[in-house]
């Protein structure tokens, strides 16, 4: 049995925001997990990224531990309606009123949002929501209610394409927080990236055991940790980083969030001229998520099924990698998810806020809280 005063649960990048942290300040701990990165992921010739694709340039933690590549083009962006390609753009255009009004409430929540994201490296995300009128009128708004609130049903398409294409959902299962969320991809500046995950762990790739966790006991002030392969360990805090429903089974806890399996298919070939050149096309109502053109000159096809309708789309293609994420998003349910679970136990993970940063900052905060509470003793 292994012993250690903190352990973390999985290393996707709430984890790695943890464990990052913990090593940064010379605080002991173990890191399990089933794969580094979890639902980052590259292509075998790292060009490619087949979960979190895009960088936003508000993201200030993992731009440290990025490196940046080009920036997404967006101009040409689309969605398929009734078989005819649509513009993003010219939805905007068509619709200036509305489209101003939603422009500077995207404007005013990415400013809040910059402060959410300074704050929730100490506190935790429920806290910082619920404590703020603005952001808990949001989080308990639903998609619908906004857009009717505030008369934005003549580009409503569009923001669903966009929060379809994104997230995998679609106005009338969100709330209006993610609605927002999801369209700071049209007012934030995108960029593909790389993370060198051997780079990143090189600080303390010794505390970290690929396995499994099975169960959690708790006997007076210590953890038990046991694995699928009988590695078994001991801390006085827990960090547990999975995905909810993983994080559900282990805290025994009530609700969680959940969201959509989503194929991604990684094609070479030779796509319809129709899709040629598009920087990307959404696709609300149909299996089809979006197609992506990267910029390597291949294409990422996201569905909700594997079974896609090829000839729709290419004139001949040939398929380099099919990943099953199963969700890829923990977005739908609007379930706020507290940091603490019980004395010594945190949780992490993109449990409330789907995306790369705002996993990672739930993981600089549970270290930032262990260390506080070390130094206090
Ligand atoms: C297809 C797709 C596209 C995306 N696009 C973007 C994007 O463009 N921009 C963006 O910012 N975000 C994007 N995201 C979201 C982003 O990837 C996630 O929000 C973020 O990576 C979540 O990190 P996490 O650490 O919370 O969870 P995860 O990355 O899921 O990490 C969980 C970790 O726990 C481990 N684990 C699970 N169960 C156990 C167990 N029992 N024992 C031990 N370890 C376990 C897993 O192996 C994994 O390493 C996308 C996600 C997907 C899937």
């Amino acid at each position: 049995m292994r012993n250690t005063k903190t352990i973390i649960i999985g290393a996707g990048l709430a984890g790695l925001g943890c464990a990052k942290t913990l090593s940064d300040s010379g605080h002991d701990f173990i890191m399990i997990s089933k794969n580094v990165g979890g639902r980052v992921k590259m292509s075998e010739s790292r060009i490619v990224n087949y979960g979190a694709v895009w960088f936003f340039s508000h993201y200030k933690h993992i731009k440290r531990i990025i490196k940046l590549g080009p920036r997404i083009r967006r101009r040409g962006a689309t969605f398929f309606k009734n078989g005819f390609q649509v513009n993003l753009f010219k939805v905007v255009l068509n619709n200036p009123i509305a489209s101003i009004k939603m422009l500077y409430f995207c404007v005013y929540f990415y400013v809040k949002l910059h402060g959410l994201l300074r704050k929730s490296e100490k506190l935790s995300q429920k806290l910082i929501i619920e404590s703020d009128p603005y952001f808990k009128k949001l989080y308990y708004l639903s998609g619908n209610e906004f857009i009717k609130k505030n008369q934005l049903e003549s580009i409503a398409i569009l923001i669903n394409n966009v929060l379809w294409g994104v997230f995998g959902t679609k106005i009338e299962e969100q709330n209006a927080f993610l609605v927002l969320l999801a369209s700071t991809t049209l007012t934030s500046s995108l960029y593909e990236f790389k993370i060198d995950f051997n780079y990143l762990i090189s600080d303390f790739k010794d505390c970290l055991f690929l396995g499994e966790v099975t169960r959690i006991n708790k006997k007076s002030n210590t953890f038990l940790i046991h694995t699928k392969n009988g590695d078994n360990f001991q801390a006085q805090n827990v960090v547990v980083a999975t995905e909810p429903s993983v994080s559900q089974l282990l805290l025994n806890l009530k609700k969680v969030n959940t969201g959509r399996t989503v194929y991604v298919h990684h094609v070479t070939g030779q796509i319809l001229d129709k899709y040629h050149n598009l920087p990307c096309s959404f696709s609300v109502g149909s299996s089809l998520l979006g197609i992506l053109n990267n910029t390597d000159g291949s294409f990422l096809i996201y569905s909700t099924t594997d079974k896609i309708a090829w000839k729709r789309y290419f004139e001949n293609y040939s398929i380099v990698a099919k990943i099953k994420w199963e969700p890829m998003l923990n977005n739908i349910g609007g379930e706020l998810l507290d940091n603490k679970y019980g004395e010594n136990v945190w949780l992490a993970g993109d449990n409330n806020i789907p995306g790369m940063e705002y996993a990672y900052t739930t993981g600089i905060c549970a270290a930032n809280q262990i260390i506080d509470r070390e130094n206090n003793k």
